[in-house]
């Protein structure tokens, strides 16, 4: 079993380094220096293990990256400067142009662009499968198929895939498997012990923590990892600055403690839910009432903070005045952070409107505060609407 205290407080540090302070410098450096010819030499030979320039490597993402990829339970890990960077970098190191994807439907929607819009350009191919049928996935294999993506839950429905099914299906195939682990932060849903090769993260949202970074993480084995890193990291140029680094190790201080809170609060939050008159459905996965709960069960942890519910009422001015009516939730996109958040679906555009996402659909975050206090704000605000 993979010990989080140690990896979060000690894995990675070399604080001798550093002159045992206990929280890293950040190497705000673009650019480092050799003593003579020789050794420029041998760092550009191994760039991968040599510091020479922070478009490639840099001592506080180093830090940070052995970090996440132990908690991801991978061989190696990058730091990227959004989430989307990381997850458009590592798409693109497995696909060639008339190569196709077989994508789990209504996956974030700037992944969605990327899929829908970006790649055809360069003549790369996208199936969109309902995720919730594994089947599905290996009925939308082709010839020229490269990779599966997963993402599990996706946002707004928050619909599962069965990660070690749809796993076994591309390993079988010769495929390689990526999933958007966002969701669950790597402490609550273990995608690389499921079989899957690639796992991504929006490190804006748990990793981070603290609504203050962009960031994103790509894990994987070190054959993959070296890869992307000599051809898109460098290539594409999306590394994660250093101060941010630093900022998402410290925010990794507190995943654990922060993760544990979220998910005692939001088992509480929805249990209200549960239980309230003007809600007809709580969409978490490890609420008892969704249509995937065994499987969440399976293959989730525990709860975390992400999940939307369907209003009860059919009057769309009165879920509007709803959402206005909260004050400790405060209206916003995005999650992950300390404060607690509420995303009205109504305010999405046509063009964004996806199966499912009804008007009476209200996105909830729960953050670091208190069960009570967030439920008298829903108590007061459902009171202005009945
Ligand atoms: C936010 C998010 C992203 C994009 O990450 P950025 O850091 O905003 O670029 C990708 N996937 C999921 C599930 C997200 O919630």
């Amino acid at each position: 079993m993979k010990d989080i205290s140690y990896i979060i407080n000690h894995l990675g540090e070399d604080r001798e380094n550093y002159y045992n302070a206990i929280t890293p410098p950040v190497f705000q450096t673009s650019n480092y220096v050799f003593r003579n010819v020789n050794e420029i030499r041998k760092a550009i030979a191994d760039e991968k293990n040599s510091h020479i320039y922070s478009r490639g490597n840099n001592p506080t993402l180093d830090m940070l990256c052995k970090k996440v990829a132990a908690l991801e339970d991978t061989d190696e890990a990058l730091a990227f400067a959004s989430g989307m960077a990381a997850i458009s970098s590592a798409l693109i190191s497995f696909v060639n142009s008339g190569d196709h994807i077989v994508s789990v439907r209504n996956n974030y929607s700037w992944t969605n662009m990327l899929m829908t819009k970006f790649f055809p350009r360069f003549g790369v191919e996208t199936t969109f499968v309902d995720g919730r049928v594994p089947e599905n996935f290996a009925k939308a294999i082709r010839k020229n198929t490269r990779i599966i993506y997963l993402e599990s839950p996706n946002s707004i429905t928050f619909e599962l895939q069965d990660i070690e099914a749809v796993a076994a299906i591309a390993k079988e195939r010769g495929l390689t498997t990526l999933i958007d682990n966002s969701y669950s932060s790597p402490l609550t849903q273990s995608p690389a012990s499921m079989g899957v090769d690639i796992i991504l993260h929006s490190a804006s949202k748990y990793l981070g923590g603290h609504s203050d970074i962009v960031a994103g993480m790509v894990c994987g084995s070190s054959e993959n990892i070296a890869r992307i890193f000599k051809n898109e990291y460098l290539g594409l140029g999306g590394i994660l600055s250093p101060f941010n680094a630093w900022l998402m190790l410290r925010g990794l201080r507190t995943l654990q403690a922060r993760i544990d809170r979220i998910s005692e609060t939001t088992g509480k939050v929805i249990r209200y839910f549960e239980n309230h008159p003007l809600v007809s459905e709580v969409l978490h996965p490890l609420s008892p009432g969704h249509p995937q709960y065994e499987l969440a069960v399976k293959q989730m942890l525990k709860p975390t903070g992400l999940f939307s519910v369907r209003l009860n009422i059919s009057d769309i001015d009165k879920a509007e005045l709803f959402v206005n009516s909260l004050r400790q939730f405060i209206i916003g996109v995005s999650w992950g952070g300390h404060e607690s958040l509420v995303f009205p679906v109504m305010s999405f555009d046509a063009e964004r409107v996806k199966e499912g996402y009804t008007s009476n659909l209200v996105r909830f975050y729960i953050g670091l505060d208190d069960a009570d206090c967030l439920i008298r704000d829903l108590d007061q605000a459902f009171d202005k609407i009945t």
